[in-house]
């Protein structure tokens, strides 16, 4: 755990009890402050009151008298549509809010560290798809090649929750717009920003939002070195915003497709080809063909982006390399769950918006695709030039007649139910086929999660 620092002695109100909160709420009496904690919901508060913490009725008049802060988690909205009346309630008692995130980076240094040799470091990587791809990456490479590395934030850990650093340690942390949003302290030594395509935008109130969510993360505590996917102009706009001149190698310029030139330092993948740059000389290749974990141009993307925020801390192409061969992949995200039959079953659960499973579209040549659930904002019309290697779309979900409506141009069938499509993507797979789950689609129809969501395609293709 993380001992809070900064607010020994005074009182700290934690609102929401889930993961965050609760890890939250041990940090800051680790770090001698009392927590004072609150949710909506009874048994949240029940839970709470029986695992010792101190409850505070936070709707009550006067309960920020002596309040020094207001943690939030996540999943509560602070702005948008409407901010939560008691975040509300704190901007009008004058009570600073702030959230996990904002605790870890005015906490995670301490006096230990004057004794290190190597002062330990925060990679933190944002963007709207590839985070958690990306942040599990580097922080698998960084451990094949010797460094002590911690991987924590949106994924699996709490921030809270890791240890404190060792000498020389690395903490990689995969950040939310709803964290960098809301975060007062956001300094990390090396920022990456995979790409940006709309998502969460009721949260953000549209896509300038949203973005701006995310560049918190370059603007507020300026990171030593920024590694930037620059195939949006907002990625552009932000490497531009950073750099002071044409050689500038603070920033490392990613890209999937495009070949960046110029004086700085990039790397870029292109046919299967991952190339680094620098001072305009290609200092190093990889054939990405051959990373088994790692399919797609989304996957090179990420593969670029974990390649630079390594080598910016120092690390060897060939050690980078090496490492991304082993790289096992992460559950839900273009996971081979099966082959039968010469057919290939992928689970992308993950693909949860339109621009994931665009991506994922593209990374197969022959696709019986299962597709469908809790449309997100924008509707399908960004997915329709991406049907090309479609054989046939196999939809879910409640709304599973729309869904295939909009899909013009392509040959749908309406299965609602994973059983059903999983069953009849089957029967009518050829070999060299992949079957395919990338809803672009959230799971709240018919599922808990997108875990849970692949968690049944497994089952129905392990039952066949
Ligand atoms: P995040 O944590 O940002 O949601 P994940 O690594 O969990 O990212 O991937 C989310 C989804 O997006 C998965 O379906 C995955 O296949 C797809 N994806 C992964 N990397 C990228 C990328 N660079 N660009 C677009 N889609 C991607």
């Amino acid at each position: 755990m993380i001992p809070v620092q900064g607010y020994t002695g005074q009182t700290v109100a934690v609102l929401g009890l889930g993961r965050t909160g609760r890890a939250a709420a041990a940090a800051l009496q680790a770090g001698g402050a009392t927590a004072v904690v609150w949710d909506d919901s009874a048994p949240a508060r029940e839970a709470a009151d029986a695992a010792g913490l101190d409850l505070r009725d936070l709707t009550k008049a006067g309960a920020f008298d002596g309040v020094a802060a207001l943690i939030v988690s996540p999943g509560i909205p602070h702005l948008y549509p409407t901010p939560h009346p008691l975040i509300a309630g704190a901007w009008d008692a004058q009570v600073p809010v702030d959230n996990d995130i904002g605790l870890f980076f005015r906490s995670f240094a301490t006096h230990d560290w004057d004794s290190f040799d190597t002062t330990p470091r925060v990679i933190a990587v944002t963007g709207s798809n590839g985070k958690s791809t990306t942040a599990a990456l580097i922080h698998h490479i960084l451990v094949e090649n010797g460094r002590p590395a911690q991987l924590a934030g949106n994924i699996g850990r709490g921030v809270l929750d890791i240890e404190p650093a060792h000498d020389g340690e690395v903490v990689v942390l995969e950040l939310s717009s709803y964290q960098t949003d809301l975060a007062r302290s956001l300094t990390p030594d090396v920022a990456v920003f995979t790409n940006l395509s709309p998502d969460h935008l009721d949260r953000h109130a549209g896509l300038g939002g949203y973005f701006a969510a995310k560049r918190r993360l370059f603007a507020e505590g300026g990171p030593d070195r920024a590694v930037i996917g620059v195939d949006e102009a907002e990625g552009r706009y932000i490497a531009n915003q950073l750099i002071e001149g044409a050689g500038d190698d603070r920033i490392i310029r990613i890209s999937s497709g495009q070949k960046l030139t110029g004086d700085g330092w990039s790397v870029c993948a292109r046919k299967g080809f991952l190339s680094e740059h620098r001072k305009g000389r290609q200092v190093a290749s990889i054939d990405l063909r051959a990373v088994a974990g790692l399919p797609g141009a989304h996957n090179h993307q990420n593969a670029c982006a974990a390649y630079a925020a390594c080598r910016s801390l120092g690390l060897g192409p060939k050690g980078i390399e090496q490492a991304l061969h082993s790289y096992p992949g992460l559950p839900h995200r273009s996971q081979v769950v099966a082959e039968r039959d010469g057919v290939t079953f992928v689970n992308d659960s993950k693909a949860t918006n339109v621009d994931s499973a665009a991506k994922a579209l593209q990374a197969f040549p022959k696709i019986r695709w299962i597709c469908g659930g809790l449309q997100k904002e924008g509707g399908m019309d960004a997915l329709l030039p991406h049907l090309g290697h479609v054989v046939k779309a196999y939809v879910i979900g409640r709304e599973a007649e729309d869904f295939a409506r909009q899909l013009t141009g392509a040959d749908a069938v309406v299965c609602g139910t994973m059983d059903v499509a999983v069953a009849t993507a089957t029967e009518d797979a050829q070999k060299g086929e992949v079957v395919l789950l990338a809803p672009a689609a959230a799971s709240f129809d018919q599922y808990d999660s997108f875990e849970k969501r692949g968690d049944d395609f497994m089952a129905q293709v392990r039952g066949l």
